[in-house]
């Protein structure tokens, strides 16, 4: 059976799965959301004999159900490769009471490349199964891991372009040089003088402007987009939950049926959200803790109901999820609503109007299963150190916010039985000074660089190809522009 998508605002607007990867955003500025979730279609005991493209290709054809078994395969196998540095792809590590489910192991040592290096390929078979002969531009807004990793799935793969915006002061040394170093004839990488909001809501501007679309149709152009909103990138994520779960039984951390909780490092809730699905396909999940950073709006959602992205935006260590309008919220805000597209539409409206929203109590008792909790910058860096101290482990800063969640959910629940899984988002080695100056602030170096060799001996890990690369790579974009000539410099880049 076909899975029917729609818009989280209209349930007029319907599509296949492949016609919503190519949308990315639906055309009313909503996000396309499937019918139902559907549910995996393997017994629990049976992942653990299933490799990692196996519970792949079990996890996303329920969802991308207008693909035939060989595209997906395709896809899959052309995804999970030797770019991982591990067959496992994705690892559970089981580190003073709580089990890492450590995402960094592929090409930009950050989770976003457990989506990013398959939607490319998704997204080139679902335009030729639509009969696409126009060039797709993917147009992404970054705060930092996005952006590289979407750079890496996409340059040089033909018929499409890539271009890419950050704030040109709102990412890590490291994170900028990875972007700026970009090759591919395909590749566009512009900062801006802006913050992370600034840049998606640049971007989101450009995906609803019709007049824009036509002038690109016109000229042999389309747009789609490599964001966490594309159902191309959230189903991906769905499949390492799966794995989570197939690695805790394998670890004999739980028995078939038991539940874990997954804590998840959140900024545009498409990480947790995914766990969340996770569970309607039928993984046994017990509690959702979102964990936040300083921008803490979704801890302050999840506490009285209220949404509210009017308040002071903080640069932090974990800059990833620097963010205070988290996109992926509205499709969960759609499912408690009843998935009523019209209630959620009035919520996102008064969201762009007047920055907040409040949801209905009945809304709110349906996120029982969520449980909010932030880590301030200083409980984050403590965080990094004491783990190190107590196992020699190193976690990078958005891990450690995570795990200071974790810390807080146990005091509050009481609950340090159930096996946790902690979505372990970043290398260190991506976000090297604040780990460093977590462990001990005497490495000062002046060169991140240098810090990646210090932290090579402190956590006696192997420095990643990811880092060693762009040591000495040239640098090949240096646009900057303001927020207001993001439209320019994309029309500018396309000769149109
Ligand atoms: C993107 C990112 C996050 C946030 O994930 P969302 O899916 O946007 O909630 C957390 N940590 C790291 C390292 C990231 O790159």
């Amino acid at each position: 059976m076909n899975l029917v998508y729609h818009s989280t605002r209209n349930s007029e607007e319907t599509a296949t799965a492949s016609e919503a990867i190519l949308k990315g955003l639906t055309s009313d500025g909503g996000l396309f959301v499937p019918d139902s979730i559907p549910k995996l279609n393997v017994a629990l005991e049976d992942l653990t004999k299933m490799s990692y493209q196996e519970i792949a290709y079990a996890v996303m054809k329920e969802f991308l159900t207008d693909f035939t078994e060989e595209e997906l395969k395709t896809c899959i196998n052309n995804a999970y490769d030797s770019k991982f540095d591990t067959e496992e792809i994705a690892v559970t590590k089981k580190v003073d009471g709580a089990y890492y489910l450590e995402l960094f192991h592929g090409a930009t040592i950050a989770f976003k490349d457990m989506a990013l290096s398959i939607l490319p390929h998704l997204l080139v078979t679902s335009a030729r199964k639509n009969n696409v002969k126009n060039e797709i531009v993917i147009l992404t807004a970054t705060s930092g891991d996005t952006g590289k990793a979407a750079l890496a799935g996409f340059a040089d793969v033909p018929g499409t372009k890539i271009i890419v915006f950050y704030p040109k002061s709102g990412v890590s040394p490291i994170q900028e040089k990875q972007m700026v170093t970009q090759k591919g004839n395909n590749t566009y990488v512009i900062g801006i003088k802006g913050n992370f909001d600034d840049a998606q809501t640049g971007v989101k501007k450009m995906f609803s402007n019709k007049e824009l679309a036509k002038v690109m149709n016109d000229n042999g152009f389309q747009f789609s987009s490599a964001n966490s909103i594309n159902i191309g990138r959230l189903v991906p994520q769905v499949v390492y939950y799966v794995k989570a779960y197939a690695d805790l039984l394998k670890q004999g951390a739980l028995k078939a049926g038991e539940p874990m909780n997954v804590v998840v490092p959140t900024g545009n809730f498409g990480n947790i959200l995914a766990s969340y699905y996770a569970k309607q396909m039928g993984i046994p999940i017990n509690k959702f803790v979102c964990a936040s950073n300083k921008n803490k709006v979704l801890f302050d959602f999840f506490e009285t109901g209220k949404y509210d992205r009017n308040r002071e935006f903080y640069v932090t260590t974990s800059p990833s999820m620097d963010i205070l309008i988290s996109s992926n919220l509205e499709r969960m805000i759609y499912r408690i609503a009843g998935n009523d597209p019209k209630q959620c539409a009035e919520f996102m409206a008064a969201l762009t109007k007047d920055g907040e929203y409040v949801i209905t109590d009945a809304m709110k008792a349906e996120l029982s299963e969520f449980f909010g909790a932030f880590g301030s910058e200083e409980e984050t860096a403590v965080k990094i150190k004491e783990v190190y101290d107590k196992e020699g482990y190193v976690m990078d800063t958005h891990t450690a916010v995570a795990a200071v969640a974790y810390d807080k959910y146990k005091a509050a629940t009481g609950d340090d039985k159930t096996p946790t899984i902690i979505a372990s988002t970043a290398s260190p080695y991506k976000f090297t000074r604040s780990v460093m100056d977590a462990i001990d602030p005497a490495y000062d170096a002046e060169d991140d660089f240098e810090l990646v060799d210090e932290l090579n001996k402190v956590s006696k890990t192997e420095i990643p190809k990811a880092i060693e690369e762009i040591r000495t790579a040239p640098v090949l974009h240096d646009t900057v522009c303001e927020t207001v000539a993001m439209e320019d410099e994309v029309k500018k880049i396309l000769g149109i």
